[in-house]
């Protein structure tokens, strides 16, 4: 299996980009319809009790039964008329915005990822002036380990800081806009060689803050990349640029806080700006930056964490 030795890798600090929702709406008096017949006096009453204050609730979270890896999916409704704020949902010291994907109800996602601790983690949603608790039992998962013995001295090439930050910055984008639609479509043909979320041992030490950060594809040198979803083109870097642990590399903003990383890349189809569209070439297999053989590198974040995209390919997220 292709080598990758990341410091980028190592979790980034999450920024908060998102800029407030600005959508305006009106909510739906469905009491109005039986009102009509009535007297205004009636009517008036009627919408009263057919309005009470029930404001903020989480509605659902998905996938029912999570585990490590899985991005949650929490979808909380809020009454808000003037809609100022857009509501968020909180899990330890991490906000994370929602999104409206529908009349009154707000989507966030949160990502889970190895690193974490698995068990019922306490979450916080917090919209029109409310605070609601909530539980969700993340399952623990067995990921498969590597061990890997390096030399004395040979721990591998570093990141610039050039990579560091472009990829950082990268990875911290929230764009309100939701861009994918439906399951996303494999980004390469070739046979999966290294699944998301391997851990490892080097020279017999577990190394507790790696963990693989993507998905590998063994399609072979030159074989199309595609855009699995679609999306704007945020990132194109090229080793010559200084891009020595990612190689040729181009980074999908999808929205709404979900991006896309494709590395070791031979070659960039793509330009910065560009509005990609499932199934578009954006480049071709590689084997440029940190990597011991043509592989793809696909690195899937959801707000800034590698979460496994197994989910979004299958059903996916909509
Ligand atoms: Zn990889």
């Amino acid at each position: 299996m292709p080598v990758l030795l990341l410091k980028s890798l190592i979790p980034l600090s999450f920024t908060h980009h998102w800029t407030a929702l600005i959508s305006s709406y009106k909510q739906p008096l469905q009491a109005l319809s039986i009102a009509t017949s009535l007297t205004l006096g009636i009517a008036a009453s009627l919408l009263a009790i057919a309005s009470p204050a029930k404001a903020l609730q989480v509605l659902r979270v998905e996938p029912q039964n999570p585990k490590l890896g899985d991005t949650l999916s929490v979808v909380v409704q809020s009454d808000n008329q003037d809609n100022s704020t857009a509501p968020s949902v909180k899990m330890g010291n991490k906000t994370y915005p929602a999104f409206l994907i529908g009349t009154n109800e707000y989507r966030a996602f949160v990502p889970t990822s190895p690193l974490n601790q698995a068990g019922n983690w306490k979450m916080v949603a917090t919209g029109d002036g409310e605070v609601k608790n909530f539980t969700v039992n993340v399952r623990s998962r067995s990921f498969p380990v590597q061990r890997i013995n390096l030399p004395p001295g040979k721990a591998g090439v570093s990141a610039t800081p050039l990579e560091l930050n472009r990829v950082a910055a990268f990875k911290s984008l929230v764009t309100p806009q939701k861009f994918w639609n439906g399951a996303f479509i494999k980004p390469n043909a070739g046979r999966i060689s290294s699944i998301y979320g391997v851990r490892r041992y080097y020279n017999g030490v577990f190394a507790k803050d790696y963990y693989h950060r993507g998905v590998d594809y063994a399609g072979g040198y030159g074989s199309p990349v595609v855009a699995p979803a679609a999306g704007r083109v945020v990132l194109v870097g090229s080793v010559a640029q200084g891009f020595r642990v990612h190689g040729n590399v181009v980074g999908i903003d999808h929205g709404q806080g979900v991006t896309g990383i494709f590395m070791h890349l031979s070659r960039t189809n793509v330009k910065e700006g560009d509005f990609v569209q499932p199934g578009q070439l954006i480049g071709a297999i590689g084997s440029t930056g940190a990597s011991t053989g043509p592989h793809l590198h696909w690195g899937f974040y959801v707000n800034g964490v590698s979460v496994d995209p197994t989910l979004w390919r299958s059903s996916g997220l909509n």
